[in-house]
């Protein structure tokens, strides 16, 4: 999981999704989560660029040294919030960011193909609704409002307000293409305004 995660940052990195050493990344396996470390150039991050932690975000030994990303604790949070979630992607891809400038609560499209790339939806013949958080450096906000908010958050992913987008699922592939679509989805309405 470490060399296909590490791969997809590196890709993701290319189309611009990652400037300046952003973002961060995490899957959870047998029990653990590996998240990548802070202050990486993202288009040089290795397998070895994931630290441990436990579910409160506290960092496990050997790694105690290292810094993990000042965004960890919204990792801990969706992971305690949704179970299925084992692959967690955050991009700071333009589209997002500035969709949220234009969308206040909620980021709403209907009648989009690529709607199905979200699991669980079946056809383009409805809305879906991508809520958006505002932006915070305190975390106690994200643990406030996520499980506040946990059941408008439908579609495996949410935004936060001219930051970027964090997306989930049950495995690398799933979380890939909710990050995708979603980003898609940005696009195409952005191009319309
Ligand atoms: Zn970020």
């Amino acid at each position: 999981m470490k060399e296909k995660l590490a791969e997809t940052i590196r890709m993701y990195h290319l189309k611009g999704w990652s400037p300046a050493t952003s973002t961060n990344y995490s899957f959870r396996e047998n029990g653990k989560i590996w998240v990548s470390r802070s202050g990486v150039d993202k288009s040089k991050f290795q397998a070895d660029d994931f630290i441990c932690i436990d579910e409160n975000g506290t960092v496990q030994v050997p790694f105690q040294d290292i810094k993990p990303s000042d965004e960890t604790m919204i990792h801990v949070l969706i992971y305690r919030l949704f179970p299925e979630a084992n692959v967690i992607l955050h991009s700071h891809s333009k589209h997002p960011v500035l969709i949220t400038m234009k969308n206040n609560l909620v980021f709403s499209v209907k009648n989009y193909e690529l709607q199905k790339g979200f699991s669980g939806v079946k056809t383009h013949d409805c809305s879906v609704h991508i809520p958006i958080f505002d932006n915070a450096q305190e975390m106690s906000y994200f643990e406030e409002e996520l499980p506040k908010r946990k059941n408008e958050i439908q579609q495996h992913c949410f935004l936060i307000r001219q930051h970027g987008t964090y997306a989930w699922g049950e495995n690398l592939f799933a979380a890939k293409r909710h990050l995708e679509t979603l980003d898609y989805l940005c696009e195409c309405e952005l191009a319309q305004l």
